[in-house]
């Protein structure tokens, strides 16, 4: 097989850029996956996604499962034609949504047993079916089903069991992996999930484990569940020297500009969270130096200026203005959420893009 991660060069002790090939296209490293949780970024186009430098766009396999069903999808062509978009896409394993929505979620050694949002249908999702269901999709990157539990007041058995756990799990997912497409010509990379808590012995341990796994990718979870942001650090620092550098490390579900820059300095090539483009549609966006902007904040009132004076994404370079945003939230109007999610989106790709040019990013100066 061609390999699947090129790393072009070193900007420091572990920050690096490179190329992930994947089979619908190359991707520059380092960078952020919106989360397109039932296919599609909320309230933007495929063009308008590809302008921000987005290059690939994470669904959720949870909500695509619920809802219309993995078999609907296939039948019309795949997420890529379902969705109609071009350029690589990830799905998740299902793991997050399951333990973060349903609170009564039942774990078992055979997998999770769920509650149906919908229908109130009793579910199961194991190793097996959530492979079955990531490559009826389409997804061009997908992710071992780990077992996830909450930082917050977790015991340290707990933390142990999950762990165990999640490795018995990754060795079904590579057998079902195999099994779904040794006939392929062209296969989707299948990531492997470090867990362990906050236990940094255990982290290393986990990243060992899946790292002698016959994965292509690692990632890794369990993370920005309620921990501080000093917690993550220090998990990330002390993974960053172990990483095989033929393989992508993504972070799963991170996050702000603060965790881009901390995960990209410790050796990380991709990330996803939903969170740029929620907080835009809740009329939050992030301007030069990370300042957090309220745009229904009564001072934006008479605010000629675009959100980031000198941002080249299609809101700010265009020059609508704070009170023309500001006045389209008030409005109730979804345009608003759109133009705010661009900015929000361009945004952490120019933290991206600044580290692939070797040069301080993110501000503008
Ligand atoms: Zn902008």
């Amino acid at each position: 097989m061609a390999p699947i991660f090129t790393e072009s060069k070193k900007i420091d002790t572990y920050a690096r850029t490179g190329v992930l090939h994947t089979r619908a296209g190359d991707v520059l490293t380092p960078t952020f996956m919106p989360d397109g949780t039932r296919g599609a970024v909320k309230g933007l186009t495929p063009q308008q996604v590809i302008n921000t430098g987005v290059e690939v766009v994470l669904a959720n396999t949870y909500h695509l499962h619920l809802n219309p069903g993995e078999q609907i999808i296939k039948k019309l062509g795949g997420l890529h034609k379902f969705a109609n978009r071009r350029g690589p896409m990830l799905t998740d394993s299902g793991g997050f949504q399951v333990f973060s929505l349903d609170s009564h979620a039942k774990v078992t050694e055979e997998g999770v047993r769920f509650k149906d949002p919908i229908n109130g249908d009793i579910r199961m999702i194991t190793p097996e079916k959530s492979m079955q269901i990531q490559l009826d999709l389409g997804a061009d990157m997908i992710v071992a089903f780990d077992h996830l539990i909450g930082l917050k007041d977790a015991k340290p058995e707990d933390v142990k069991d999950a762990f165990d756990r999640t490795h018995r799990w990754l060795e079904r997912c590579i057998v079902e992996f195999k099994r779904l497409t040794n006939s392929m010509k062209d296969r989707p990379l299948l990531f492997g999930v470090v867990q362990g808590g906050l236990d940094i012995q255990l982290r290393k341990k986990s990243l060992g484990i899946i790292q002698a796994s016959d994965v292509d990718g690692i990632a890794i979870g369990g993370l920005s569940v309620g921990e501080t942001r000093e917690e993550m650090a220090i998990v990330l620092e002390a993974l960053a020297p172990l990483y095989d550098p033929e393989r992508p490390r993504f972070l799963l579900g991170v996050g702000t500009p603060e965790d881009l820059r901390i995960a990209v300095e410790n050796g990380i090539d991709m990330l996803d969270c939903v969170l740029p483009t929620r907080n835009a549609r809740h009329s939050s966006v992030w301007g030069t130096n990370d300042v957090r902007i309220t745009l229904t904040n009564e001072k934006y009132k008479e605010d000629k200026d675009p959100i980031e004076v000198g941002c080249d994404c299609y809101t700010s370079a265009n020059g609508f203005s704070r009170a023309f945003l500001r006045h389209q939230f008030k409005s109730g109007d979804p345009l608003a959420g759109t133009l705010a999610s661009i900015h929000n989106l361009r945004y952490m790709m120019r933290i991206c893009e600044g580290y692939r040019l070797f040069t301080a990013p993110a501000t503008i100066s």
